[in-house]
């Protein structure tokens, strides 16, 4: 697969922040590059944090910090090693899922989203803290480059927002809803 054999590559500089360690959008994109002609299937999660700032402005940048390496950190155990995984903003993800169609996807985003918001981090005064994610869900379509397909999660994604927060939306979802 030509995204993972290109991400190998460049091993040496895919790393983000000591934060997640995860990789960047920039990054992202240029592994991408290659992706972008071919026949490749694929599937795209995005993932954005719900109220995030909240949890700074609560409870102090750190425990944001905290909030956001466990976040990395369920989104890389759910997911396969051949999945690639990047932090692609402050508090939003995006997955690469290679030969994953959209009903696949939707289930998968499905357990991550339900495992982000399980999990939770134990605070000062022992209270645990949790969060949610609002997450968009979409398949690559045929001759179509990352960014457009990326578009179209951030699209899926914004739905979710003003939808309610906390769910997933996929493609299929957005076109029954309008
Ligand atoms: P929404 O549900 O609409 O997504 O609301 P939100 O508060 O999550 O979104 P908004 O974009 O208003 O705020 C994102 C916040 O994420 C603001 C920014 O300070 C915080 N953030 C970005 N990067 C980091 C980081 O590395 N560490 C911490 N602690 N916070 C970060
Ligand atoms: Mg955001
Ligand atoms: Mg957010």
């Amino acid at each position: 697969y030509e995204i993972r054999l290109s991400l190998v590559g460049s091993e040496m500089c895919i790393r983000d922040s000591p934060l997640t360690k995860l990789i960047n959008r920039r990054v992202l994109l240029r592994l991408a590059q290659r992706s972008n002609e071919g026949h490749q299937v694929y599937s795209l999660i995005m993932f954005d944090l719900d109220r995030f700032k909240r949890i700074n402005d609560n409870h102090g940048h750190a425990v944001g910090d905290r909030v956001l390496v466990n976040v990395a950190k369920v989104i890389q155990e759910e997911l396969r090693t051949t999945d690639i995984v990047a932090r692609f903003g402050g508090e939003e993800f995006v997955a690469v899922l290679p030969n994953i169609e959209l009903s696949d996807a939707k289930n998968i985003a499905n357990r991550v989203a339900l495992s982000i918001s399980r999990q939770s981090i134990t605070l000062d005064d022992d209270a645990e803290l949790k969060s949610t994610s609002s997450v968009g869900v979409t398949q690559r379509r045929q001759g179509e480059t990352l960014d457009e397909t990326l578009k179209r999660a951030d699209d899926l994604l914004y739905f979710a927002k003003n939808n309610g927060r906390d769910q997933v939306i996929c493609d299929d979802d957005f076109s029954q809803a309008v």
